[in-house]
């Protein structure tokens, strides 16, 4: 995979405001474009003037060291401060490395050189080979892009304003934060007694890209160190304020599932390779009709089981006759209201449909008053749940029909399985119930592929969480401008894996 297949991040988190708007029209879907134009951003100062102005002037240095914020903030704050981009992501690595070995948790180098260095902090070392609940995290950030336009400096690790700022905050220097200091809570008790689970945080290179250098690496030729029970990884999180729900609290999605990826070449050659102004049906015309019919047809809408679930279990929360119908998903009536809004709504559209992106073109080289005479184009395709790389084949050849084109799969992703929301899922969603009043938790399809299903791909349980409540401005500075996390979810996030942990360990349960 390439960075390239990636979906992006911030699609995930947008889907779940989608679908409970739907019946209310109200979108947050989010475009690079809206981003300069949107006036309603709570907390953004809207150009770069008047950041300048506005927010650099007001910080310093100082006034953070007699901010009073949470050890957990403090060091989220350093981490930031430690650029890893793709590829670059050791020293960053050592430096987590070392502070979780003086939390007291054991460290384990999976891989460890330039560009792929992956670890593990655990309250037992791997060898114990303990049934182990392994918390996922990737160390790597993706570019920064123009600093001037952030309001603070991206590898800064600045607090101000409630938050921490900069690349990575959220995605995914955060969530290691929250699990790490999570973990680190049971130091002691593992310490003393012999728990009958380990507690896994795994750190990984290279997910922004593809996870080659991290995931996909420690999954082929290290899994049986690890003895997984579960993985938790990114994935879903909490909205609020959602209307309809007549306050009745935040919602939450757990991932269970995501899109699966492929990259699919097709090509068209043509013995027409002359001079330019000779050429009749030649292999770039003929490559520019067959794109174009392409990628405008329409893809079938798909009801997966995994979509299903996650309507059905909307629907038993929202209550009422909405309710009711949005728990019957396969009905007609919400299949005919489905396909009608799939179309108005791009988010909800991801998860209904396969998808098929021009990725890159490719020409064989000519000078410019001659046409090549092989003209390839490269499409990444993304699957959902149950459908075949066949599938998507076969819906390439009967767009184009076109005997004339080669179409060749050139790179697949890991088959994309999905976990059954069952005992670890209970036991998260009680976490998050009893940290959020009021809060509901559904299953969710991620569109889009995270290193959680390198892990799914192996057939182990893998659950996809960031334990916090996060706003649209949140969700559109992911991988943008002004990525950020707010002190008191990091804090809120430590206590709900805390108590996910305690509700799995039977030592709790037998003393409560
Ligand atoms: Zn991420």
């Amino acid at each position: 995979m390439t960075r390239d297949m990636r979906f992006p991040r911030h699609t995930i988190f947008i889907l779940l405001t989608t679908l409970f708007s739907l019946f209310l029209n109200l979108s947050y879907g989010y475009r690079e474009s809206d981003r300069r134009e949107s006036n309603s951003s709570e907390i953004g100062i809207r150009d770069v003037d008047s950041r300048e102005i506005g927010s650099r002037e007001n910080y310093s240095r100082e006034s953070e060291d007699t901010l009073t914020v949470s050890d957990a903030v403090r060091f989220l704050s350093k981490y930031v401060a430690i650029p890893s981009v793709s590829g670059q992501e050791n020293e960053a690595a050592y430096w987590l490395a070392l502070q979780c070995a003086d939390k007291g948790l054991h460290i384990e180098y999976i891989t460890n050189s330039p560009g792929s260095v992956n670890f593990t902090a655990s309250l037992y070392p791997l060898s114990s080979q303990k049934p182990n609940i392994v918390f996922l995290n990737h160390m790597d950030v993706v570019f920064a892009g123009d600093h001037k336009l952030w309001k603070y400096p991206p590898f800064d690790g600045v607090m101000a304003d409630e938050r921490v700022w900069g690349r990575g905050s959220f995605d995914n220097k955060g969530l290691a934060v929250i699990q790490i200091f999570a973990v680190e809570q049971f130091v002691d008790l593992a310490a003393k007694e012999e728990l009958p689970f380990n507690v896994t945080v795994l750190c990984v290179s290279g997910e922004e890209t593809g996870g080659i250098t991290g995931s996909a690496l420690v999954t082929k030729d290290f899994i049986e160190r690890f003895n997984p029970m579960v993985v938790i990884g990114e994935g879903g999180s909490g909205m609020e304020d959602l209307s309809f729900l007549d306050g009745a609290g935040p919602l939450f999605g757990i991932s269970i599932a995501e899109k699966g990826c492929m990259l699919v070449k097709l090509s068209w050659t043509s013995d027409n390779a002359g001079h330019a102004s000779i050429a009749g049906n030649y292999a770039s015309l003929m490559m520019i009709n067959g794109l174009h019919k392409l990628l405008n047809a329409p893809h079938p809408i798909i009801l997966t089981r995994e979509a299903e679930l996650m309507f059905s279990s909307v629907g038993k929360k929202l209550g009422g006759i909405k309710g009711k119908v949005m728990s019957k998903p396969s009905s007609k009536l919400f299949m005919s209201f489905l396909k009608q809004h799939a179309l108005k709504n791009p988010e909800l559209n991801e998860i209904l449909t396969n998808k098929i992106t021009l990725s890159a073109l490719e020409t064989s080289k000519t000078s410019y008053n001659q046409i090549s005479n092989v003209e390839s184009a490269i499409l990444d395709c993304r699957l959902l749940p149950g459908e075949t790389p066949e599938d998507i084949i076969n819906f390439i050849k009967n767009t184009l029909l076109d005997s004339l084109v080669q179409i060749s799969v050139v790179e697949q992703g890991p088959v994309p399985l999905t976990t059954e929301p069952e005992y670890f899922f209970n036991l998260l969603s009680y976490a998050i119930e009893s940290e959020f009043e009021g809060a509901s938790v559904v299953p969710m399809l991620l569109p889009a592929s995270t290193d959680n299903s390198y892990f799914r791909a192996l057939g182990v349980p893998v659950y996809g969480l960031n334990p916090m409540i996060v706003s649209p401005d949140q969700l559109k500075a992911i991988h943008s401008y002004d990525e950020f996390i707010k002190f008191v979810d990091v804090d809120r996030g430590i206590d709900v894996f805390v108590s996910f942990l305690k509700s799995a360990l039977p030592v709790f349960d037998e003393r409560h």
